[in-house]
This record gives structure tokens, C-alpha cells and sequence, in this order.
């Protein structure tokens, strides 16, 4: 499937595939497979210390976290019976895979996805019969995602390892672009959306979330932490709360480098180039707000009206989740974190 490839340094394509990984006969670039990942790299790994090198050791930080431990023992038939649980807790949680993305319609469709992660999203639209692209920044993400593609359909989706900025792929070639979280993360947000909206075909669909300003955990949980600790006042408003959001690094020192959160007004702004076919903000939870031990308080309320932590977490948080409770998802329209979007380019 190297016909979607363009060279990210020249633009030229096609790419020539060979053992060792894909070269470019115009500029004379090659990108190799790294043997440990079986990957194709498009990016290079950066140094620590610059903003892309930054991103790759957060975010490979919090893979060793929450996927190496799931990832080490999956066969086909085991992936599969973890998938089908977590696409049962994704409809529970009413979230953008199973909402905004048409499944039952997916069979041959181009989709790509930026960002993902485990790779669960991904496997999810592949198993609904999808011709699944993937693309994280993140090594070991790329690598993991790759493997789990070969578990499920007929194993042609494929993972490559790259950036967001400057996708390795040609014009107007996905029928969807789907990206769950990630593209607020990136340096450059906007010159994601704008590859974003290159890449699909005419009448193609951005399958979106980004981050709610106007929510819940912004106000009173992510301001506050970012007043006193005192980080809102040391970085630009991006870097201060990244730094307060999504964790902490537990295998290194560096700490998620950007996170944005955008308004109505904002987000219509940066998706100025599609038109919006639906907006709907989604993820609510009792403990979004900053008071110590909150999170076990609602996990014990919630264990005691019966609400069990959910298997189906593992593949995508690392462990079982409490999902949301009816009202939590109704003021999650509200008050939620998540705008869940889909942009459409015109035909
Ligand atoms: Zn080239």
C-alpha cells in the first residue's frame, strides 16, 4: 500500500519500497524500517530537549505506562475479544469511534488516523472492514498499532511512524481522517488541520476531538492547578497546560510538552477551510474538579449503585474504567472536555 506515500522532504512520489524500507528517487532520501519496531520511520527519532524530541519521550513515557503490559501477551484471538469490549464501553461512554464514525458504512473506505496511540481506535474501523492508515510521532505507538493491525480483518492495515505537520502521504487521497486527542498535543496545531484537509479526497470527513475550553475540567480542574503550582505564569498558555495535563512521566523527566483547549469560537476558527456537519461536546465526570482523592470517592459512590469498572479500559487506558453515569453523559453536552467533530471538505 505504498501508492498513498508521498516524500515528506520533496513531495515527490511514488515511494520505492525495498528490504530495508522506502526510498525516494528524487531527493535520494531513504526511510528505514527499524528492525526492533518493524516500522517504516518518516521522522527520525529527535533529540530530547527539542519540542518534537519532547512529544516523543512524553508520549512513549506514557506508552510503557499504560500499553507495553497489554501489548507483550495479545494474540489474534485474545485482541479480538479485548476490541469487542472496548467497543462496548465506547458505546456506553457515547464517544466519537461509535458516534461520529460511520461503522456500519466503513467497508473499503480510506481511513486514516493520526495519532493512535495503542492502536485500538484504528483496529476498530479495520474490524468494520475499513483500509486502515495509521501515523504517530511516537515510535513504540506506531510500532504497537502496527502489530495490532495484523491481528485483525485481513491484516492489510499498516502504521507508519511520522508527523502530523508534515504528513508523508498525497493530496486528496482519505476518504476519512479521523485523530481522537491528539492533534491539540502537536507543536503546530494548525499546520496539522491544514494536512489534515489536504490529504482527504473532495467530500472527504475530518472525524475530530480536541479539547473544550469552556468545561469543567478546564475551570476547575486544570486552572486551578496551573495558579498554584504557578506553571500559568512561567510558560505560554499551551505549554503550562500541558504540563498540568494527562500525567506524569513515571519512566523519564519529560513532561507533556503542548495541550490547547479551544472555545466554539476558536474551534470554528481553525477548521475555517471545511464546513462543520456536527459539533457536540462529550465527557463529564464528578471527579473533573480539583479536590484531592475525588476520583476514588465517585469510584466507591459508583461501586455501590452498582456501576462496575468496565473491562473493555484496558486496550485504551491501560486498565477497566468507570464510564460516565446517565447524568454525567447528559451534562457532559454541557460541561464536557471533549468537542467531538466532524469537518467535511468540500466536493
Ligand atoms: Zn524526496
Amino acid at each position: 500500500m505504498t501508492e498513498h506515500l508521498r516524500c515528506p522532504a520533496c513531495y515527490a512520489h511514488p515511494l520505492q519500497s525495498g528490504e530495508a524500507g522506502l526510498s525516494c528517487a528524487a531527493c535520494k532520501r531513504t526511510f528505514p524500517i527499524d528492525p526492533s519496531l518493524g516500522i517504516v520511520q518518516f521522522l527520525a527519532p529527535e533529540e530530547a530537549g527539542s519540542s518534537k524530541g519532547n512529544i516523543q519521550a512524553w508520549w512513549g513515557d506514557l506508552y510503557r505506562q499504560l500499553y507495553e503490559p497489554t501489548d507483550r501477551a495479545l494474540t489474534r484471538e485474545s485482541f479480538a475479544a479485548k476490541l469487542a469490549l472496548t467497543e462496548d464501553l465506547f458505546r456506553m461512554r457515547q464517544m466519537l469511534p461509535v458516534v461520529e464514525m460511520p461503522l456500519a458504512d466503513l467497508a473499503g473506505k480510506q481511513v486514516l488516523e493520526i495519532g493512535p496511540g495503542g492502536g485500538a481506535h484504528s483496529c476498530l474501523f479495520a474490524k468494520y472492514g475499513a483500509k486502515v492508515t495509521a501515523l504517530d510521532i511516537t515510535p513504540p505507538r506506531a510500532a504497537s498499532t502496527n502489530r495490532k493491525l495484523k491481528l485483525v480483518g485481513d491484516g492489510s492495515g499498516q502504521a507508519y511512524q511520522g508527523d502530523g505537520e508534515n504528513l508523508p502521504f498525497r493530496d486528496a487521497i482519505f476518504d476519512i481522517v479521523y485523530s481522537n486527542g491528539v492533534l491539540h498535543h502537536s507543536e503546530n496545531t494548525k499546520r496539522c488541520l491544514a494536512e489534515v484537509f489536504r490529504v482527504l479526497k473532495p467530500g472527504g470527513k475530518a472525524v475530530l476531538m480536541l479539547y473544550a475550553r469552556h468545561s469543567a475540567i478546564f475551570w476547575c480542574n486544570i486552572v486551578p492547578r496551573g495558579l498554584f503550582s504557578g506553571e500559568m505564569f512561567r510558560w505560554p498558555q499551551a505549554e503550562w497546560i500541558g504540563r498540568v495535563t494527562e500525567g506524569k512521566p513515571k519512566f523519564g523527566q519529560t513532561k507533556n510538552p503542548y495541550t490547547r483547549v479551544y472555545s466554539e469560537v476558536e474551534l470554528r476558527r481553525e477548521l475555517h477551510s471545511f464546513k462543520i456537519a456536527s459539533l457536540r461536546k462529550s465527557s463529564f465526570q464528578w471527579d473533573n474538579f480539583a479536590i484531592p482523592r475525588l476520583t476514588q470517592f465517585r469510584n466507591w459512590v459508583l461501586k455501590r449503585m452498582g456501576h462496575k469498572a468496565h473491562p473493555g479500559g484496558e486496550l485504551v487506558y491501560g486498565a477497566p474504567f468507570v464510564a460516565e453515569t446517565g447524568r454525567e453523559l447528559s451534562l457532559g453536552n454541557y460541561i464536557g472536555f471533549a468537542w467531538n467533530i466532524v469537518a467535511e471538505k468540500a466536493q
